[in-house]
């Protein structure tokens, strides 16, 4: 058993100082004064830190990615320690542009492995391509028959990258993920690459008017990357869709009009957004090309999964947004967007995910996962097996 002992306790709603018990994994209970004797037990003094829900990162290229400038450009692979310094505790893995020197299969084998070190693991089947590249077959089959497989994705739209699906196409993935979702109890989302490109969300607009496939089916990504992909996100998002930030960013992409995911933020939600729609991702791993307008590759760039805190950090010291709210877009926001139980919460029976907060910085001072102190005292106690 483990208890931390007189922490700030943000669920992410703060609801005051308590102690939380964790046994097995999970959180048995949350409230003050617990007192369980220290034979039996491993106290950590939680007094004067922040306690909030492990970091959940809907979108990491667990493989790496990209490749868009040859070979030697591939990205590498997640480390165990680069997710737990980044406070993230719950990953979705995902491929992108290259479906062919990287597959489903390697994916899902990634992902066991983080999860044997120490993480929550979960991945889109899929790459950037239509059709879809499985790993069973079909989208229904990979979502009933394998426990991580929870969506489609990232599947290319608007970008030169995509494989330019139809209506037709485009339609079938969103209604097998919807299947398959159902069946399995799971969230069966269509994780969407949005790209550069005028036509923005227009496709997805036609399937939610032309079929009976509701906007939720869909997470669009990438939706700060430029001024109008952003202002058609929030009218996405006001009609009920949801929409994802990409917080891995360079001062070039910013220089070119990307949105810092902390100030859109605030702005979506200044512009009638309800937080509950939003969500942020880090993009880690992938690659950050930054193409000029003949589509020549002309930098690349590494994205993090520490970005995710950095933003949220931003915008509570920046942007002036409560905690509370911020930290939705990495906690209980993906937790229900893609059904993820027992994540995105502190509460008595979720999964014991936590990360202990310095209060003025937001720096991370300690993480839990699945009941096991990754980080403690600022010192990371896990590595992956080849770190
Ligand atoms: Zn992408």
């Amino acid at each position: 058993m483990l208890l931390l002992k007189n922490a700030d306790i943000y669920t992410p709603s703060p609801t005051g100082r308590a102690d939380v018990l964790v046994a097995g994994g999970r959180i048995v209970r949350i409230e003050p004064g617990i007192s369980i004797p220290q034979t039996y037990c491993d106290v950590v003094e939680g007094t004067g830190f922040i306690a909030v829900p492990g970091f959940i990162d809907g979108h990491v290229h667990l493989m790496g990615g990209g490749g868009e400038g040859g070979y030697a450009t591939r990205t590498p692979e997640l480390l165990l320690s680069d997710a737990i310094r980044g406070g993230v505790t719950a990953v979705v893995g995902c491929l992108g542009t290259d479906g062919v020197t990287r597959s489903p299969a390697a994916l899902l084998a990634k992902a066991r492995g983080l999860e044997e070190e120490g993480l929550s693991t979960f991945i889109y089947t899929g790459h950037y391509a239509v059709p879809v590249q499985t790993l069973t077959g079909s989208i229904e089959r990979d979502l009933l028959l394998i426990d991580k497989v929870i969506g489609v994705g990232e599947v290319a739209l608007s970008d030169h990258r995509s494989t330019q699906p139809t209506f037709d196409e485009f339609a079938r993935i969103g209604a097998e993920a919807r299947r398959g979702g159902i069946l399995s109890g799971k969230a069966g989302v269509v994780n969407v690459h949005m790209g550069d490109g005028r036509r923005g969300l227009s496709l997805l607009r036609r399937i939610i008017e032309d079929t009976e496939i509701p906007a939720t089916q869909f997470v669009p990504t990438h939706i700060n990357r430029n001024p109008t992909l952003f202002e058609e996100g929030i009218a996405w998002a006001k009609a009920g869709g949801f929409v994802d930030f990409t917080t891995s960013t360079v001062p070039a992409f910013l220089e070119d009009g990307e949105v810092k995911s902390s100030l859109g933020l605030r702005r979506m939600l200044e512009a009638g957004v309800d937080i509950a729609q939003i969500s942020f991702t880090s993009d880690g791993q992938g690659s950050l090309p930054a193409f000029d307008a003949q589509g020549r590759l002309q930098r690349l760039e590494v994205g993090r999964v520490t970005s995710l805190l950095s933003e949220v950090r931003d915008a509570v010291l920046v942007e002036g947004i409560a905690l509370e709210t911020a930290l939705k877009v990495i906690t209980s926001n993906p937790a229900r967007m893609l059904k993820l139980r027992g994540k995105g919460q502190l509460a008595a029976g979720a999964d014991a995910d936590l990360v202990l907060l310095e209060p003025e910085t937001l720096d991370i001072h300690g993480v839990m996962a699945k009941g096991r102190w990754l980080m403690r005292d600022g010192e990371l106690l896990a590595r992956g097996t080849f770190e």
